[in-house]
């Protein structure tokens, strides 16, 4: 049969009917819509100031859900909002749907932790008349990132008596802060610039500047490790021994902040993944008429592989859903609790790498998010061939394509990295193995794990959108 021949007009219909293209959320949205994406934005920084630990974090999670209605303790036979807390470094918070648990729940993982420098237990020492704290690096960073910046110290203490003390120190204008220590460009040709980038900073050289000032006189031994001591006691009350019972983490010391002229998008320091968690937490504060039992979690150590009591890793999701079936007045089973999460659907609310363009040529730019084209939605993760990757079925990615478009939500695909540049992972495969459909979904952001990550506030917004259409999803 021979071609029929198209007009021009008809051509470009059909290149339109049929290839596909993702859109811009900036050409998308109405100038209503553009205020209230701006306006999320501020309430998105002011909850990364104040939550720039994982501890922080589920301070100011459950200071926001109480106010939302979300109780830790509940009787039963009301199903009303419920919220768990494990360790004080991971939450869930439940909001109880109309149709029976059985149905399955709709669980949105984000996680709360982020790449860090940690001190170490005897963290203290003085070297050259000055004294430093010893650190040893959380999760994945690129050490030189960390050199010459002011940063806060950030954590708990437990005190010999087991009294708790919380720390915050180098937030405040007038505090002070801390710094590692850079050799200058003239001595560094060997020790540095000769040597690959990822060897050039030595894991131990990421030592915390913290005093100058000695005690005492030339006799006194270690005497400005002792002036530190000496302070730390006067303030705090803390003895050398109250370091080993401590968890202090070194941040980045300041705000989020606006960036560019247009104030379009957000830098801030630890915005994988605390972009999907304040996004989770406004959606499930803002979803109204719950059909199906709508679930956030928030979990710690996805940086460093999900292990521990407070990881995705962990059982406690578990718990979560026997507590709801107590409070829905029914005796939670094993059995019962693992059917109700192979019938569930989850997101693994995380951040992509979005298409850098300084190093585009990392990317397989067809398939890479861009910053703007809304919340991105990766089918797997995982490197060298898919490996250690989840790989959502079409199924499920196209009950969630429906539901976003029918929604209105600006999204987009996105593969982290051409293949064999590298990779990476998320909390998806260890929900998935509960048998519940799981992808992963959140914005694309630029310079991830670095001190100043940033984010497009388009992406920020529709990130929440399509969070929220999925626990209103039926
Ligand atoms: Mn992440
Ligand atoms: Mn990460």
């Amino acid at each position: 049969m021979a071609p029929k021949k198209l007009t021009r007009k008809q051509i470009k219909d059909l290149s339109k009917k049929l290839s596909y293209a993702p859109r811009l959320v900036w050409d998308e949205i109405t100038a209503a819509e553009k205020k209230r994406v701006f306006s999320f934005a501020d309430g998105y920084k002011t909850f990364l100031d104040e939550a720039k630990t994982e501890r922080e974090a589920v301070s100011i999670i459950r200071d926001m859900a109480e106010k939302s209605g979300f109780l830790l303790d509940r009787g039963t036979g009301s199903p009303s909002p419920l919220m768990r807390i494990f360790h004080e470094k991971a939450v869930a918070l439940v909001k109880p749907g109309k149709e029976p648990l059985e149905e399955g729940v709709r669980i949105i993982v984000s996680h709360i932790d982020a790449p860090r420098l940690d001190l170490k237990q005897r963290p203290l020492y003085e070297d050259v008349d000055l004294a430093f704290l010893k650190t040893h690096y959380y999760g994945g960073i690129k050490k030189f990132q960390w050199l010459s910046r002011p940063l806060a110290i950030h954590g708990r203490i437990v005190k010999k008596d087991g009294s708790t003390l919380d720390l915050s120190i180098g937030e405040e204008e007038s505090d002070p802060v801390f710094t590692v220590l850079d050799l200058l460009p003239h001595l560094a040709r060997k020790v540095q610039y000769e040597k690959k980038l990822g060897e050039a900073i030595a894991g131990e050289k990421l030592n915390l500047i913290v005093g100058s000032l000695p005690l005492g006189d030339k006799e006194t031994k270690e005497r400005f490790k002792l002036a530190v001591l000496h302070l730390l006691n006067e303030s705090y009350g803390l003895t050398e021994e109250d370091l080993l019972s401590a968890e202090l983490e070194v941040v980045p010391a300041g705000t989020a902040r606006d960036v560019g002229w247009d104030r379009s998008l957000v830098g801030a320091y630890g915005q994988d993944d605390r972009i999907c968690a304040y996004t989770s937490l406004r959606a499930m504060f803002d979803t109204r008429d719950v059909s199906k039992t709508a679930v956030a979690l928030f979990v710690d150590k996805e940086e460093i592989g999900s292990d521990g009591a407070t990881g995705a890793k962990s059982r406690f999701l578990e718990s979560v859903i026997g507590d709801v079936l107590e409070m829905l007045g029914q005796r939670p089973s094993a059995i019962g609790v693992s059917r109700i999460l192979a019938r569930s659907r989850a997101l693994s609310a995380d951040v992509n790498g979005a298409l850098d363009p300084d190093y585009q040529e990392v990317h397989e730019k067809q398939n890479a998010a861009r910053m703007g084209y809304g919340v991105c939605m990766t089918k797997f993760t995982g490197s060298g061939g898919k490996y250690n990757a989840n790989d959502a079925d079409a199924e499920y990615v196209g009950w969630l394509r429906r539901l976003f478009n029918r929604k209105k939500v600006i999204w987009q695909t996105g593969e982290l990295g051409r293949i064999d540049e590298g990779g990476g992972g998320t909390v998806a495969k260890f929900l998935a193995p509960y048998g519940m459909d799981i992808v992963d979904c959140g914005p694309a952001i630029l310079s991830m794990h670095s001190p100043f990550e940033i984010a497009h506030k388009g992406d920020l917004y529709m990130t929440y959108k399509g969070f929220r259409a999925f626990f209103e999803s039926l």
